[in-house]
């Protein structure tokens, strides 16, 4: 028998772009007891694919506050394993690779963030800078002059398809990818892989099952099913689960929490089962707040029971 179709496979992909804070553990707590309560394997992968950002001592530090939290992994971070390389800075070749397999349904952008921002329809009012199609129809003499002066991002075209899918938690999603993104990108102009697409190939080379992230990825994954079924690669399962927020800020919880910094709460004493155990009460695993491992609460584990609205946690 096939092993990559007889097991399910979950995995938590950081960016070492800084130490963990809670919202992080929370994440990879959610998506080991996932895998764990399916006897599935969980795997680490390392999402240092901005080479400005991701340092490799923040990724030590990643796996040293895992080691420290009980969240034993199978493969991947430094342990290594079967579908190596567990490192997105690693598997540049893979990328190009698929990237060329779709190159055709492609342009250079030369457009800047002013000129996107310029040019960005009012209704993507959440953040979201949703492409105006500036640079679709350039010609080719017009692409050749920009290229002497200016190194262009990549972007697939994409049409007005519904892309839906049904989340673990938050059930049905329906979008059209061209209203919602518009035509995104797949290489930076630094020449770097986009999130998109090296997720895609990642979660895709490493056979992953089952997608457990935070709610901020939801809307991302519309445009990776469309890129699993352009590359003809099999899609896994996503479920998106609520995030912790910041009583201080009212934002999700980042780095400027310093105090529920993995840091910070390993320098107060704090011990794993205390943070565990405050967290599945806040999520429904436990009636009350008591102090629990990792282990112990794979059995309790169940998607129905978590809230589906974001969750405040005290910061200073
Ligand atoms: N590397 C992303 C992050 O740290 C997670 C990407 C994903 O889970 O798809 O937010």
């Amino acid at each position: 028998m096939n092993p990559q179709n007889s097991c399910h496979r979950g995995r938590f992909a950081p960016s070492p772009t800084g130490r963990m804070h809670l919202g992080n553990v929370y994440c990879a707590l959610l998506s080991y007891l996932s895998v764990k309560s399916k006897g599935g394997d969980w795997v680490l992968r390392i999402e240092d694919l901005d080479p400005q950002r991701s340092k490799p001592d923040f990724a030590r530090w990643i796996e040293d506050d895992l080691h420290w939290l009980g969240l034993d992994w199978d493969e991947g971070g430094s342990k290594g394993g079967l579908y190596a390389p567990y490192y997105q800075s690693e598997r540049s070749d893979y990328y190009a690779f698929l990237f060329e397999k779709i190159k055709e349904q492609t342009y250079p952008c030369f457009c800047r963030r002013a000129d996107l921002l310029a040019a960005s329809a009012p209704h993507a009012s959440d953040g979201r800078v949703l492409y105006a199609g500036t640079c679709k129809n350039l010609s080719t003499e017009q692409i050749n002059l920009k290229m002497q002066t200016q190194k262009p991002a990549i972007r697939l075209q994409v049409p007005h398809q519904n892309v839906s899918f049904v989340d673990g938690l938050y059930g049905l999603q329906s979008i059209d990818l061209q209203d919602f993104y518009g035509d995104f990108v797949l290489r930076r102009t630094d020449g770097t892989y986009a999130y998109q697409l090296a997720v895609v190939a990642d979660d895709a080379a490493m056979h992953i099952t089952e997608v457990l992230r935070g709610n901020d990825l939801l809307s991302s994954t519309p445009a990776q099913l469309y890129l699993y079924n352009l590359l003809g690669l099999q899609a896994p399962s996503f479920t998106h689960v609520p995030l912790l927020m910041s009583s201080k800020s009212g934002e999700r919880l980042s780095k400027r929490d310093g105090s529920l910094s993995m840091e910070a709460l390993r320098a107060r004493g704090i011990m794993p089962e205390q943070i565990w155990g405050m967290i599945a009460h806040r999520i429904g695993l436990l009636s009350k707040e008591e102090p629990i491992s990792a282990k112990d609460l794979i059995p309790l584990y169940d998607v129905n029971k978590l809230p589906k609205q974001n969750i405040t946690v005290y910061s200073e």
